[in-house]
């Protein structure tokens, strides 16, 4: 289990950079906001974290659904995703009929995450960004999403359904 110890020390560049701008916040206020960032940070290596420990465990391949041989794995794939927390990253392994048979690609750890092949939002945050758009005003909801979440949302409202918002990394 990964621990705050870990993290939390001068040879991590991120902590350097976190901890330079936690000890030069003057005001409460950008020193509640530093902190809120170094909770994001920490939040986003945890997930990480597991999903790269979670995605290395011994994977029991199924048989392709052609020709019925047992697929074989491909190795590791980086794997991306924007979530409430950031963007976050990791590797799975990525499987394959060894007689290479149209649609025999699996990737079962997306599947046990419950995501889809070109995702590119986790449900959470468009679940929030929906939530936010629908009580507020768009401008204001992308405002409130970039406080709390250091996300920002392109300038298209919600008007066309939820999960094609285009959300994507705010750039401070
Ligand atoms: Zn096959």
């Amino acid at each position: 289990m990964l621990t705050l110890n870990e993290l939390v020390v001068p040879e991590v560049p991120e902590w350097q950079r976190f901890n330079e701008k936690l000890q030069s916040s003057v005001t409460l206020a950008s020193l509640v906001l530093t902190a809120w960032q170094i909770g994001l940070w920490f939040a986003r290596t945890l997930v990480e974290y597991q999903l790269n420990r979670r995605a290395k465990q011994p994977e029991i391949w199924s048989n392709c659904a052609h020709c019925g041989s047992r697929l074989h794995s491909k190795g590791f794939v980086s794997r991306r995703m924007l979530t409430i927390v950031g963007w976050v990253e990791w590797k799975r392994r990525v499987g394959r009929c060894p007689n290479r048979c149209v649609g025999s690609h699996v990737i079962p750890f997306d599947g046990a995450l419950g995501i889809s092949a070109y995702q590119q939002t986790s449900m959470e945050l468009v679940r929030l960004g929906c939530l936010l758009a629908v009580f507020l005003p768009f401008e204001l909801a992308v405002q409130l999403l970039a406080q709390l979440c250091g996300i920002g949302i392109s300038e298209t409202p919600c008007g066309t359904g939820c999960s094609s918002l285009g959300i994507k990394q705010y750039i401070s």
